[in-house]
């Protein structure tokens, strides 16, 4: 049997906020404001609520009453997109004698991923503060700030002998990618930057500022030196998130979120890919506008001492000017 609580801490980390309730970032909706679990003595089980992604208040016919807390089943069938076949059928611990059995966890929700990726990068981080300074002065070379450095967690690998500048991308709490830049000088350009194993692609860098910060425009980059130059630059204006590859990143769920946003710009790199997925995410967005990098990308630009803050705020006008 697998009840809410195990379940919900396959996704997300949970703690204690009263003797039977724990709290978390919403595995669905990311909301760090919302989601519950929650112990019941008379019941002698855990149900969850999310204030945002689960409608309590739907009246179920069948039932006589209206949804309220969910339980294991209403759990996986939410948050897995389950049928209640498969969900009854994992929740009872029979997943296997379903046709269609549960759907495979990306490796970054498992606890194994998630505290092997938090301790490695604790020592990359420190690698990078330590008297060995080629990925920080690499780092520093592309217009970062030190502050930056340290508030991003950038950090300094060396794996099988290669050396890496990594940003971890870390979203409600949990590791999600793990970005590597070789730093090897004669490293061929197409293959600079490779995630490391076992990160999903699914997910936006920085994303965590759409839910913070609502109503602000967003600025929506490539890659993560690009969200980092403008977050640098003017984050006090704008919320920015990275894609991580001019085709990742398109998903109901970030589309759903970035429809709210008063203003999206969509600043893939200016190139014939970033061109072309970026006309797809203006198919997508009413609210969104083409900002074309001046250069190659954002970070480019920064290194080129161009102004990215008088670059955005002059876009920002504009499309006001047009959205009204
Ligand atoms: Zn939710």
């Amino acid at each position: 049997m697998s009840d809410v609580l195990t379940l919900a801490q396959e996704e997300t980390q949970l703690h204690k906020v009263a003797v039977n309730e724990m709290a978390g970032p919403c595995p669905k909706c990311f909301g760090t404001d919302r989601f519950r679990v929650r112990y019941s003595r008379e019941a002698g089980t855990w149900s969850f609520m999310c204030r945002s992604c689960w409608d309590a208040g739907q009246y179920l016919p069948e039932k006589g009453r209206k949804r309220g807390w969910g339980d294991a089943i209403d759990y996986v069938r939410h948050y897995r997109g389950m049928t209640f076949q498969e969900a009854k059928a994992l929740v009872d611990g029979h997943e296997g004698e379903t046709s269609h059995s549960r759907r495979p966890q990306p490796p970054s929700l498992t606890p194994e991923w998630q505290s092997a990726t938090h301790k490695a990068m604790q020592a990359h981080q420190s690698r990078l503060w330590s008297h060995d300074t080629l990925a920080l002065e690499y780092a520093r070379r592309r217009g970062l700030y030190d502050h930056i450095i340290k508030q991003f967690q950038l950090g300094y690998s060396i794996h099988h002998g290669i050396p890496s500048l990594v940003i971890p991308n870390i979203n409600a709490g949990r590791y999600v990618t793990v970005y590597r830049r070789d730093l090897r000088p004669d490293v061929p350009k197409g293959q600079r930057w490779k995630d490391a194993p076992g990160g999903t692609k699914d997910e936006l860098y920085l994303a965590d500022c759409l839910w913070l910060r609502k109503d602000l425009p967003v600025v929506v980059c490539e890659d993560a030196l690009s969200a980092l130059s403008i977050y640098q630059e003017c984050g006090d204006l704008v919320n920015v998130v990275a894609t991580g590859g001019a085709e990742c990143g398109m998903l109901t769920r970030w589309i759903a979120r970035l429809a709210c946003a008063p203003v999206v710009l969509i600043s893939l790199d200016a190139d014939a890919a970033g061109d072309r997925y970026a006309a797809e995410w203006l198919m997508r967005l009413k609210n969104a506008r083409r900002l074309r990098p001046l250069l190659k990308d954002a970070n480019d630009m920064l290194m080129g001492s161009w102004d990215l803050r008088e670059w955005v705020l002059n876009a920002l006008d504009s499309v006001g000017a047009d959205l009204v």
